[in-house]
């Protein structure tokens, strides 16, 4: 599968671009991402392991093996459909499931068109990759079916938290990766040259519209004024613009995400903000029908403000100064989130001091997105239950069984 979307990058990152409104450029880099997904799970296949523990009895042996779960609900978001569903694809048939696929309504073309693509070139056997297209009911029926047996969904905190109650029916299993508000730390000890650009990516990747991406900047008070001239300059330069003529920002995805950032836009102007730049449609002839959204700076802002509570999900970056780091710690756990982090730092008690403080599933120093392949990628409180990629996130396609052998003649 993974050499299937290696012949056939071009035409699944064009549709990718197309459906979702991402940049060429990064909806190429999502093709690797996910071809690299199923290239690692692939190499499982040999290295799956149980234990063997020696009995009570001086004539028995344990038997603790690796099965799999069954079928295997992979129920995914709009803005990253085929990197997430990969993600789910690669771990599960590894590990012996059958698979069927809910792509989301608004982007199903890449994921038709993969399916597509597997079915005509691999003879599998029939049964063990299915798609479902269809609206959000179409995945409750799949919540709700006794024979699920395993939830993995990838979507919205309200979302998942209906999966969960509804999958409670039949005590269905569930994996859900959900959203975030990850807090940027930058240190007054902080590279600017690295950290600026680092986060201007990590907020204006798929035009905001990604869980990992840095949704809050706690800077330092003594870097504040550089650090936002310059986070602004490089957001003026970034290029909204055909998502397939190289541009740095394409539209958001759809109007609903449109209405939701330009309503968390006046919210915080309401709250007392400050525009630093943007602030919603860019100017000019070519942005007057679509979804376009220029890249935002909101200054002047408070840790009460609903922009630094609620997932924006757009590219508006609100920076806050902060004077301490137990202060900047505070302000980042307080979050019903707890996906992803950033710090920006060299000084070894701050850094230590905030991987062990901080309350999020994946923290990084000195870099921002995006996450690897192998390493393990799963939110802490509201941003979801279970966790995916490297082994533990493979395992969790799996149930163990135990058989006990009494091999003696009594
Ligand atoms: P949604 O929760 O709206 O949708 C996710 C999927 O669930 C879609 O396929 C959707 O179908 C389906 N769905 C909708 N309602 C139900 C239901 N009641 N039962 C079962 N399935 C349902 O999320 P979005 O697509 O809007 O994705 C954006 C969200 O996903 C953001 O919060 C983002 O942070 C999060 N996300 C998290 C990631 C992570 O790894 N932690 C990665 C990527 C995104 P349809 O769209 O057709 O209605």
């Amino acid at each position: 599968m993974a050499d299937v979307i290696a012949r056939n990058r071009d035409l699944l990152a064009r549709l990718i671009s197309q459906e979702v409104g991402k940049p060429l450029a990064q909806a190429e880099g999502e093709v690797a991402f996910a071809e690299g997904f199923l290239r690692y799970n692939a190499e499982w296949d040999r290295r799956l392991e149980g234990e063997i523990l020696p009995g009570d009895a001086p004539d028995e042996t344990i038997h603790l093996l690796r099965v799999p779960l069954g079928v295997v609900a992979a129920i995914c978001p709009w803005n990253f459909p085929l990197a997430v569903l990969c993600r789910k694809l690669g771990p599960a048939l590894v590990t012996g499931n059958t698979i069927v696929i809910k792509p989301s309504e608004i982007s199903p073309l890449s994921t038709i068109a993969f399916v597509e693509l597997v079915h005509q070139h691999l003879d599998l056997p029939p049964g063990v990759i299915n798609l479902v297209t269809g609206d959000g009911a179409v995945g409750q029926m799949l919540v709700d079916d006794p024979l699920t047996s395993l939830v993995s969904f990838t979507g919205h905190r309200d979302t998942g938290k209906s999966v969960m109650a509804r999958a409670s029916a039949n005590l269905t299993r569930v994996s859900l990766e959900l959203g975030g508000k990850a807090p940027a730390i930058v240190w007054k000890d902080a590279d600017l040259d690295v950290a600026v650009p680092a986060i201007v990516a990590a907020r204006h990747t798929n035009c905001g519209q990604v869980c990992t991406a840095a949704e809050r900047v706690l800077v330092h008070r003594d870097l504040l004024g550089p650090f936002t001239e310059r986070y602004v300059a490089a957001a003026r330069a970034l290029k909204v613009g055909d998502p397939l003529e190289g541009s740095d920002l394409g539209p958001l995805v759809s109007a609903a995400q449109f209405a939701k950032t330009s309503a968390a836009v006046a919210l915080a102007r309401r709250e007392g903000a400050t525009v630093l730049t943007g602030g919603g449609r860019p100017e000019g002839a070519a942005f007057k029908a679509g979804y376009w959204f220029a890249p935002t700076v909101l200054g002047n802002v408070s840790p009460a403000m609903s922009v630094m509570i609620e997932e924006t999900f757009g590219p508006v970056t609100p920076i806050l100064g902060i004077d301490s780091i137990e202060q900047a710690l505070e302000i980042a756990n307080a979050s019903r989130y707890g996906l992803s982090a950033y710090l920006f730092s060299r000084d070894y008690p701050t850094v230590m001091k905030t991987v062990n403080e901080l309350e999020f599933g994946e923290i990084y120093i000195n870099r921002t997105l995006g996450e690897s392949i192998h390493a393990h990628h799963a939110g802490y409180k509201e941003s979801g239950i279970g966790g995916e990629d490297g082994k533990w996130g493979l395992l969790r396609y799996t149930q163990v069984k135990t058989a006990y052998h009494r091999y003696g003649a009594s």
